[in-house]
């Protein structure tokens, strides 16, 4: 049995702020945390009778992980030039999908701790075929595609909720109370990784049990952006067509090439936010 993790940082446990996210002194304990609960998680999944385990770390410059620190039986997608973002490595040959550490989405709860969807610079709502998704939803539809269930997330409270409204099986570890998008009541690491480890091999053994979020037929994706200059610059791409001064739509014959030209936009859309070529030394 294989099982697929895909890890983010704003739900690890102690995880309170967007400085400590960020490349400083206090980044590289939050490393340290993140690893920790991805490793509970793993262990879960080992428990529960999982055989492999893959791990996408999906953060920021998706280069968080301390591969040394790493449960060994485990491996570590790492490195952020990925055409399949946050799920690099994922096919049709794993069993499951976790998320771990993951957040809400832009607009979403008001309370989720740092809440955004992929990329907070640009996004400001994503909609697949008229649904807002936030990135755990999205990433179920496209792990879907692969036939791969969604069985476990971890995060703050509001996440958790978020999440269940439409994924009401997915087993739910709750690693800190959210107060506001940049406050948290936080348990303590220990206490939250034994809930992950728990929560987690109880997917694993009940895997048989959870069914994939499939997509039939053509995918439209419509994108608002936060500014009209990071809209109008996905427009280079001609199946991009421009639905209002900062917003975007899309159509892709399926779910997985939907995601990859989504990324593909928002890639582009992060980069016009001051002028494509404003850090290029060419
Ligand atoms: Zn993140």
């Amino acid at each position: 049995m294989k099982v697929f993790i895909s890890a983010d940082m704003e739900g690890i446990s102690g995880v309170a702020t967007n400085q400590q996210l960020k490349t400083n002194s206090e980044y590289q304990r939050f490393r340290k945390l993140m690893t920790a609960d991805v490793n509970a998680a793993i262990e879960g999944a080992f428990n529960g009778g999982a055989k492999e385990v893959v791990v996408a770390d999906g953060h920021g410059n998706m280069s968080n992980i301390l591969v040394e620190e790493l449960d060994p039986r485990a491996r570590l997608v790492s490195g952020n030039n990925r055409v399949m973002c946050q799920l690099e490595g994922l096919d049709d040959t794993f069993d499951g999908i976790m998320f771990v550490g993951h957040h809400g989405r832009e607009a979403g709860s008001e309370r989720t701790v740092i809440s955004h969807t992929l990329a907070g610079i640009c996004v400001n709502e994503m909609k697949v075929n008229d649904r807002v998704v936030g990135e755990t939803e999205m990433n179920t539809l496209v792990a879907g595609g692969f036939n791969v269930p969604a069985i476990f997330i971890s995060g703050d409270d509001a996440y958790v909720k978020e999440v269940q409204e439409t994924l009401p099986d997915v087993k739910g570890a709750v690693t800190k109370r959210a107060v506001d998008r940049f406050a948290a009541e936080l348990l303590h690491p220990e206490v939250a990784r034994k809930e992950i480890r728990e929560k987690a091999e109880l997917a694993v053994k009940e895997i048989k049990s959870f069914k994939p979020q499939t997509v039939e037929g053509p995918v439209t994706f419509n994108i608002e952006f936060k500014g009209p200059q990071q809209a109008m610059m996905t427009t280079t791409l001609p199946t991009v067509e421009l639905t209002g001064p900062r917003s975007i739509r899309f159509t892709c014959d399926d779910i997985v090439t939907a995601y990859k030209h989504m990324w593909g936009c928002v890639i582009i859309a992060m980069t016009a936010t001051n002028g494509v070529l404003g850090s290029v030394n060419a």
